[in-house]
């Protein structure tokens, strides 16, 4: 390696540490995550990982206080120490090699869902079947253990954020800053899909519509995952009518009972 390209290796790393620093303020302002919640990581070159430590708020960090690992989560660089959870943002690198960035949080109103059971998989907004696809749900795992990569495991490969059972969400993209714009946008759908679960009805996109998104989405944003939504996610009128759930979505919204206008929760 000449100087200057280890020079530009450098400055890169040192742009990605303010990225991560940046996020971990905005998730913390946001209150997407509580106290010391959450994670944050970015892949480096040579099969190191950046990542934010165990144990500290993500809105106080300093540069120093990131850790860098390996692609087996030993620790490479850093005073403090990585989180249990790294294991998940591994487990993510490892099934898709075009991701860079992966945030996890805890944002309350998609967490609540993930609590309640349910997916964020029904075709309610335009925007977020273009951006997202689906946002499947995965069976409860025990943080930081091989229980939780294994629930996530099937569902990596095909989706770009997940809900995680009793716990809260994890996004990932080609970069740091559009798996945070990812998170944002799940809770913000979840704050909507709220709304029309108080008010009682969904009116859902048809097939047609979300066919044409989906192609949109691979289109305009290369994107494969989720192109075909064969497992009924997202859920369409036509799919809510008489689809069957993708295995391992939230039953309830994945194959919801006629609307009668009335609030079935
Ligand atoms: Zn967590």
């Amino acid at each position: 390696m000449n100087m200057a390209t280890a020079d530009s290796i450098a400055a890169d790393e040192a742009a990605l540490r303010r990225d991560i620093l940046r996020i971990g303020g905005f998730l913390h302002q946001k209150s997407l995550v509580a106290a010391s919640d959450g994670n944050i990581s970015v892949r480096l070159p040579g099969g190191r990982v950046l990542a934010t430590p165990t144990s500290m708020s993500k809105g106080m960090m300093e540069g120093a206080d990131l850790v860098v690992t390996d692609m087996d989560g030993r620790k490479l660089e850093g005073r403090r120490n990585p989180s249990s959870e790294m294991a998940m943002h591994l487990l993510i690198y490892q099934l898709r090699p075009e991701v860079n960035g992966v945030v996890h949080a805890h944002p309350p109103a998609a967490t609540g869902f993930a609590a309640s059971g349910i997916a964020l998989n029904q075709a309610l907004l335009a925007e977020v079947v273009l951006a997202l696809g689906c946002v499947p749900l995965a069976e409860y795992g025990t943080t930081g253990t091989p229980e939780l990569s294994a629930t996530l495991r099937p569902l990596i490969p095909h989706y770009d954020a997940i809900l995680m059972a009793n716990h809260g969400v994890v996004t990932y993209g080609e970069d740091v800053w559009k798996a945070y714009f990812k998170m944002e946008t799940v809770e913000h759908f979840a704050r909507i899909a709220l709304v029309t679960h108080i008010l009682g009805k969904q009116n859902l996109l048809g097939q047609e519509e979300v066919n044409k998104l989906l192609e949109a989405r691979q289109r305009y944003e290369g994107i494969t995952t989720a192109a075909a939504n064969s497992a009924n996610c997202p859920v369409t009128r036509e799919g809510a009518a008489g689809g069957q759930p993708a295995p391992g979505l939230g039953p309830r919204l994945a194959a919801p009972p006629a609307s009668n206008g009335k609030r079935r929760w």
